[in-house]
């Protein structure tokens, strides 16, 4: 049998863009941002939580369609296909709590069901849209790259269509605290980006869905000004600069670190990033990390191909 061809190089990614879960992920290992972000090592591996979180969000997603709006069982049958593909990435024995696959795939159903049922009078003009805008501080001038990111509901404002706010569907675990809302950085980025775009300061909504239980929903809206777009644009602007300084270090004190899929690769760590193994070694060291040859430009081959 002719073994697998193998990836026998590494290269980094050219950035065209920048979005605020990579700025997070950065903030919180900037080593972890290197290997998925620069070297686009994305592993298929999740935690029962976000699989949790993307079943639900697929079912909101359908919920919302324009096209066909408020369509529960349709929703429904959504979140069911969504769970089935979502399940299979989690690594039951090492989930915490006695979660298991029927009783959370369960739980993204009721959280559908319990936002769904919840008054709103939402009219939605677009899911699932990606929007791009410039990185602006308002003395300090624009950033070489834009920001991307990805609305999740889009929604008339007082204004028409024309001017939407935004509305953000979050699951959690807890009850937010008291004011989170105006401290969270996604709904800076959908104003610049709805500004950019439509020209208009958009309130966001918080669609907070709380797995508990008795499923719980908790809506809160903000607004964002210019002073948020500066507090942005310096993080942005400090990620850029360790990029261009290639300032890349472990942090063993992320939130990522105890489940991290790195820790093999990292637990052997001495100083700086070193070249990293390839094709089958790196699969082995970093669960799930499947085809990446596929997914990394500059992977390139060798090997018989059978
Ligand atoms: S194992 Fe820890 S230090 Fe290493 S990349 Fe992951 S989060 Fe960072």
């Amino acid at each position: 049998m002719t073994a697998p061809p193998e990836p026998t190089a590494l290269t980094v990614k050219e950035r065209k863009h920048v979005t605020v879960s990579e700025l997070k992920e950065w903030l919180s290992c900037p080593l972890r941002h290197w290997y998925r972000y620069k070297l686009g090592l994305w592993s298929d591996t999740t935690t029962s939580f976000f699989a949790l979180g993307n079943a639900t969000h697929a079912g909101l997603e359908r919920f919302y369609s324009p096209l066909d709006p408020r369509n529960l069982d349709l929703a429904r049958e959504v979140v069911r296909r969504a769970w089935a593909d979502e399940q299979a990435k989690v690594n039951w024995s090492e989930e915490r709590d006695g979660r298991d696959p029927f009783m959370t795939g369960q739980t993204a159903l009721a959280l559908l069901d319990a936002s769904c049922a919840e008054p709103e009078d939402w009219r939605p003009v677009a899911v699932e849209k990606t929007l791009y805008a410039d990185i602006e501080h308002s003395r300090l001038g624009k950033l070489p790259v834009p920001l991307k990111t990805r609305v999740d509901l889009l929604i008339e404002s007082a204004q028409g269509p024309g001017a939407p706010d935004v509305v953000e569907h979050k699951t959690a675990d807890k009850s937010w605290p008291a004011g989170k809302e105006h401290s969270e950085v996604q709904p800076v980025a959908y104003t610049m980006a709805v500004r950019a775009n439509y020209g208009h300061n958009p309130v966001t909504t918080h669609n907070i869905l709380v797995a508990n239980k008795a499923p719980k929903v908790d809506r809160r809206s903000s607004v964002r000004t210019q002073d948020h777009i500066d507090r942005l644009y310096v993080q942005i602007r400090a990620l850029l600069d360790a990029d261009e300084r290639g300032g890349v270090y472990p942090n063993p004190t992320s939130w990522a670190h105890e489940r991290c899929e790195f820790r093999a690769i990292c637990d052997t760590w001495e100083a700086h990033p070193q070249p990293l193994p390839t094709g089958r070694r790196l699969q082995l060291l970093v669960p799930g990390l499947g085809d990446y040859a596929a997914r990394v430009p500059g992977a390139t081959w060798h090997g018989k191909h059978g």
